[in-house]
């Protein structure tokens, strides 16, 4: 059994080496294993979990805003994904092929969906003739492959992802923008209030929006390692799309108009950033909004009274239960208290219960904080009240914690040199720029590899000089090294 629990624990410390440390957490959080198939990874129900938790959060939000979940076929053909010459030169250097069914060639070559703008359009085309129609608010939840050549990494980048990709359709543009702000904002909320992650809300600069796009919106959080990460997209699609496929209808005013759309995504490497944001050197800490267990209790036994707290530990996991937490009783025999209090801890269960002879005689309890480690005893009486205290206190401090560190990280530069130095010391860089792509080029040139993260939302006024080229500045943008 100590040989086992050697074998358990991390062997590193997330300061001293990042990368090492995140993917030996995910292998002994056993959240993922590898396969056979390179750049691709099992999701295994430790992760699989807070997957599912973050679908019925962002469900419940979609649909009492009028949208429907819907599925297409995971296959395109290729004279469909070509209609649209932008977005098919964006995406087909990663695009996989079905060529061949058994022995026979297919006639037309069929791509695995990298995305599915062109097929649900085909069939917007179709359904969409009247202003009655619309809007069209649909979402997907479904996988997407796109077959990247850069090293894998669990849950970041993978060959194949899960996501949910909404598609809406409107009739005037107004609408369409107001629902690619409405979205990106239900992301902004799903994103800091479950996730505990804070994000920087902007638009993305011409260079780095989707393909296809009039525009593109973004959330963009900023990882441990001095990496951002952009969480979420919600893209405006203007009537591009629409006028290569036909999506038209017959407004009120008895006239012919092209449909004005949307697109949106957010995938599964919002995992990878709980992973990277709350996790410590003992493992995974999954906010309690987002915990597959929420508590674990650990009954401390010993041989002569074991049945009395065996059955107390019950009625309090029943309790609980009762309360619709996520509950589970360790009642293993064989490992120690010890053994098991590290192993939900390396699993990032956000809230422990001990309890052991003198509690049961005295009617308490001991409640530990995963993310701090704070011990408090309680009356098994103020058990329900105390556990949604403590979990909200969690939830809120990983939140507030992750919110310092992103202020922090972001670093104003008023010129090239501090902005240079910034991204050097693996921070952002917030400076005045003046949006054109070759002056973006030559800063990732410059500045080892930054990108644009966005155009801040929030923004004060922009007087002064791009601070690369120094012609007059169009805007504050976050520069930084991203995922
Ligand atoms: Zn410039």
């Amino acid at each position: 059994m100590e040989q086992k629990e050697e074998q358990m624990g991390l062997t590193v410390k997330k300061s001293d080496d990042f990368n090492e440390w995140y993917n030996q957490v995910v292998l002994k959080a056993d959240m993922i294993d590898y396969s056979l198939v390179s750049g691709c990874i099992v999701f295994k129900p430790n992760s699989y979990a807070i997957w599912e938790k973050i679908q019925k959060a962002f469900n419940d939000k979609i649909t009492k805003s009028g949208h429907k979940n819907c599925y297409f076929p995971m296959f395109i053909p290729e004279s469909l994904l070509k209609k649209e010459a932008e977005h098919v030169e964006g995406f087909s250097p990663e695009v996989a092929w079905v060529t061949r069914a058994g022995d026979t060639e297919l006639n037309e070559k069929l791509a695995i969906r990298p995305t599915s703008e062109t097929i649900m359009y085909e069939s917007y085309a179709k359904w969409i003739r009247s202003w009655r129609d619309l809007p069209l608010l649909l979402n997907q939840w479904n996988s997407v492959v796109r077959w990247e050549f850069k090293h894998a990494k669990p849950f970041l980048r993978t060959r194949e992802f899960l996501w949910q990709e909404g598609h809406t359709a409107h009739s005037t543009k107004e609408e369409a923008e107001k629902e690619v702000m409405q979205q990106l904002f239900e992301y902004v909320d799903l994103i800091e209030n479950y996730m505990a992650i804070p994000v920087i809300a902007g638009k993305k600069t011409d260079k780095e929006k989707f393909a296809g796009a009039d525009y593109t919106t973004t959330v963009e959080a900023f990882m441990p390692d001095g990496k951002a990460l952009q969480m979420g997209t919600s893209h405006m699609l203007g009537q591009n799309f629409a006028k290569v496929f036909g999506i038209k209808f017959l407004d009120k005013d008895e006239k012919e108009k092209f449909a004005w759309q949307t697109s949106w995504g957010l995938s599964t490497r919002t995992i990878g950033a709980i992973v990277m944001m709350h996790g410590d050197d003992k493992g995974l800490v999954i906010p309690p909004r987002l915990a597959p267990v929420q508590i674990i209790i650990v009954p401390i036994v010993f041989k002569e009274n074991k049945e009395p707290i065996i059955a107390k530990a019950k009625e309090i996991s029943k309790k609980l239960k009762a309360r619709n937490y996520s509950v589970e009783l360790d009642d293993r025999d064989g490992y120690t208290p010890g053994w098991k209090f590290n192993e939900w801890e390396l699993k990032g269960v956000p809230l422990r219960i001990e309890i052991g002879p003198k509690d049961v005689a005295s009617e308490q309890l001991v409640l530990v904080r995963r993310d701090t480690s704070e011990k408090q005893t309680i009356k098994i009486n103020d058990l329900e009240k105390k556990v949604e205290q403590v979990l909200d206190e969690i939830q809120n401090s990983l939140l507030k914690k992750a919110k310092e560190y992103l202020k922090k990280s972001v670093i104003e530069a008023h010129n090239f040199n501090d902005f240079a130095n910034a991204v050097k010391s693996k921070k952002m860089a917030k400076a005045l720029f003046c949006g054109q792509s070759e002056c973006e080029t030559l800063i990732k040139d410059k500045a080892e590899g930054a990108t644009c993260r966005c155009i801040p939302f929030e923004q004060k006024p922009a007087k002064g000089h791009c601070v690369q080229c120094g012609k007059e500045a169009k805007s504050w943008a976050v520069f930084g090294k991203g995922y």
